[in-house]
């Protein structure tokens, strides 16, 4: 979709937005896969809500973008804008145990940052890609451990009521890949609250998970991390394996061969031979043990 109403290009700058047309979201996906349309980027969370106003009233509609690495995006000419924050600098700011945190963060270098100031918990996230506000959308954890467990306050806009707003972290709930945020509640800032550790202490522990991530993931690949959530007691990967899926092709989409439930575009994979692949491999898990596996991958095909 082409922002093209002079109106609305106009008053972006004003707003802080740098509009980048024609976007290829392959480009902007750790799947390397997805259509194209133009891409917003906001610099200033207090513009938010003029911004939508501005859209909607043009009638724009859009997605957000975080870093990209959960998502399956369709092909071709996307029916919508992408909106995605601009990290500031400096984008974590500490204050005793606790870490002010923008969403626009990367969460990686995120979790560095606090262990070098003798702040852990978070070390089964390392490896895991993207921004601190994907990883609060959907709960992010490794290893036991999960991000929601450190959340102390979180800043939003939530497009219902038009707004941004500050919740508290024991007013959200945060379960299995799973939140209780709205659907369209746009994560800005994150206030964590972490335990005092050595940073000797967690680096051990950090590279005990960078280990286990080299041994078991397809990390040289292009992939979107697990495509299904594990259902209760069970494990996806697992099943499929049982069922000797690994390596199993459609176009260029393929299950890996060293973790199962990771899909990987072995080439110039489409969003189809994606969703193909996963529509089959469902099917077949779903006959073998009676299970409806739940997408954990953000699918963007409408
Ligand atoms: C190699 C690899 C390993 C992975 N390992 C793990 C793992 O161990 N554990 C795990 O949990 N995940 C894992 N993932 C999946 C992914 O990295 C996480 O889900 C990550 O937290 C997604 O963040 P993102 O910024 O990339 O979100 P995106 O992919 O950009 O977006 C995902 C969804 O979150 C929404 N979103 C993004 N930012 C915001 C925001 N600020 N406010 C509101 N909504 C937002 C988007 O609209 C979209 O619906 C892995 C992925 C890869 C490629």
């Amino acid at each position: 979709m082409r922002v093209e109403d002079p109106k609305v290009v106009a008053a972006l700058p004003e707003l802080g937005v740098q509009l980048r047309a024609n976007a290829c979201l392959a480009e902007l996906t750790s799947l390397g896969i997805g259509g194209t349309t133009d891409l917003l980027r906001i610099t200033r969370h207090e513009a938010i809500p003029e911004l939508l106003r501005l859209l909607d009233s043009h009638g724009v509609p859009h997605k957000f973008l975080g870093g990209g690495s959960n998502l399956l995006v369709r092909d071709g000419e996307l029916p919508w804008v992408v909106l995605q924050l601009v990290s500031p600098q400096p984008d974590v700011v500490l204050d005793g145990n606790l870490a002010h945190v923008d969403a626009a963060a990367d969460l990686g270098r995120t979790v560095t940052y606090c262990a070098k100031n003798d702040l852990g918990g978070m070390e089964g996230l390392i490896g895991v890609p993207g921004t601190v506000g994907g990883a609060l959308r959907m709960n992010a954890g490794a290893y036991g451990m999960q991000i929601g467990t450190y959340v102390r306050e979180v800043k939003l806009y939530r497009t219902a009521g038009r707004h941004l707003e500050t919740l508290r972290g024991d007013h959200i709930s945060f379960e299995y890949r799973h939140t209780s945020f709205a659907p369209d509640d746009m994560m800005l800032a994150v206030t964590l609250e972490l335990p005092s550790k050595p940073y000797k202490e967690i680096l051990q522990g950090i590279r005990i998970c960078n280990e286990k991530r080299r041994s078991s993931q397809p990390l040289g690949q292009k992939s979107a991390g697990c495509i299904f959530k594990n259902p209760p007691g069970a494990s996806a990967g697992r099943m499929i394996d049982e069922l000797g899926l690994k390596s199993l092709r459609m176009g260029d989409a393929q299950v890996s061969d060293r973790h199962a439930n990771f899909f990987v575009n072995a080439g110039r994979a489409t969003a189809q031979d994606m969703l193909a692949l996963i529509a089959n491999v469902r099917e077949r898990v779903a006959k073998a043990f009676d299970v409806i596996l739940e997408y954990e991958v953000v699918v963007w095909n409408g």
